[in-house]
């Protein structure tokens, strides 16, 4: 049975074309960037390289660009380090309910090391009201860190308001890009951010690699210390394969373009229309502020966890909840915020599309899905 995978927020497949150019770096360029000699100098080179294209591509400097580990420490590195260096500022950090667990976890750390975080609520869509930031801005507050969108349902935030807010007040603000980088137009100098997140993997890049923007105005605290790698802010040897693979993740997404979003929001369209056919569903998250990709929504009386068993026994592989809770039985943070009781948060179901996501995939899917729904609503208890 061909398996269908339509996961993609939660990863990506490897694209060949980054593969390929990652590979030299795994065999005969293997040198430590920090070496003087010929094999440093070509791993040096290539880091350099490809920090100039990631680089431009967002409107930074090259030398705003650190390279982490990935997104999960790019959070933590935004938030750790805005937090440590401005403590002589305030000690009040501003965000939303419904950020990724990289950001809410780091906060909750944050607060046993006694900073105030201040969690704002989303709307029914699971929007941010940039005056909701307005009005919780304090003379403490140091950092607004708000997701540019949402990786469980996909809503796209006004960051940009936002932003401008956080610079009438002269506070920082972070955003974690990860779910938008390579996908929608970004311009830190234009959009008014001081720090943004970016992953590899989640567009067809090798994982463990990802970026912090720091403006060259923001002073930030390293959380690793060593040998003073990616300036000090970052120690230790760099991952010159993966930022290779960044790079050549970047410049796939480039090449795809307007034209590949287009593509993927007729399908997800077509997804959403389809599956609301089927009585008792909802859709979660905003219809019009949406990432092109991403579709989720709500069975009344269904499990959501159940549905995506069935799905995987046909050969399709979804998500509920997020990833990273999927084996909690927790519900998702996400979905409580915008107002879902929990048992139907439980039963949300979230289809993520990719490059080589095809018509007849999402046809094959719409075929089987209501069958399993109604087979699960028989045995349901609810
Ligand atoms: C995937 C994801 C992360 C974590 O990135 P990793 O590279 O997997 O650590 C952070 N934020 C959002 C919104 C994500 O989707």
């Amino acid at each position: 049975m061909r398996k269908v995978y339509l996961d993609h927020a939660a990863t990506t497949p490897l694209a060949k074309e980054v593969l390929e150019a990652m590979e030299p770096f795994f065999s005969e360029k293997f040198g430590n960037a920090s070496s003087l000699h010929f094999f440093g100098r070509e791993a040096r080179d290539a880091i350099e390289k490809a920090r100039n294209e990631i680089a431009k591509f967002i409107n930074a400097k090259p030398a705003e660009i650190i390279f982490t580990s990935g997104g999960t420490e790019s959070d933590n590195l935004a938030l750790k380090g805005v937090a440590f260096a401005s403590k002589d500022k305030g000690n009040h950090i501003i965000t939303t309910k419904i950020e990724h667990p990289a950001i809410l976890e780091t906060c909750k750390w944050l607060e046993k090391q006694g900073f105030k975080i201040t969690y704002l609520p989303v709307t029914k869509e699971g929007l941010v009201e940039p005056e909701s930031v307005e009005k919780a801005i304090t003379k403490d507050t140091i950092l607004v860190s708000v997701m540019h969108a949402n990786n469980e349902i996909g809503t796209i935030q006004p960051i940009e308001e936002i932003a401008k807010i956080c610079k009438k007040h002269k506070v920082l603000f972070h955003t974690d890009a990860v779910q938008t980088f390579g996908k929608l137009d970004i311009d830190v100098k234009k959009m008014n951010v001081d720090l943004l997140s970016a992953s590899a993997h989640k567009i067809y890049g090798p994982k463990g690699v990802g970026l912090l923007y720091v403006s060259k105005d923001v002073k930030i605290e390293a959380l690793q210390h060593g040998g003073g790698h990616e300036q000090n802010i970052r120690s230790g040897t760099e991952n010159v394969a993966g930022i290779v693979g960044f790079a050549a993740a970047v410049k796939l997404m480039q090449k795809l373009g307007k034209k590949e979003q287009e593509r993927e929001r007729k399908l997800r369209d077509l997804l959403i229309s389809k599956i609301l056919e089927i009585k008792d569903s909802r859709l979660n998250g905003s219809k019009e502020k949406r990432l092109p990709n991403n579709v989720n929504v709500s069975f009344k009386g269904v499990e959501g966890e159940a549905l995506l068993l069935r799905l995987d026994q046909e050969g399709f592989a979804v998500s509920t909840g997020s990833a990273c809770s999927s084996r909690s039985l927790e519900p998702s943070h996400v979905l409580i915020a915008i107002g879902l009781k929990p048992e139907e948060a439980h039963g949300s179901l979230r289809i993520t599309l990719g490059k080589d996501t095809t018509e007849q995939d999402i046809e094959k899917f719409l075929n089987v899905l209501p069958k399993i729904v109604a087979s699960l609503r028989k045995i349901s208890p609810f």
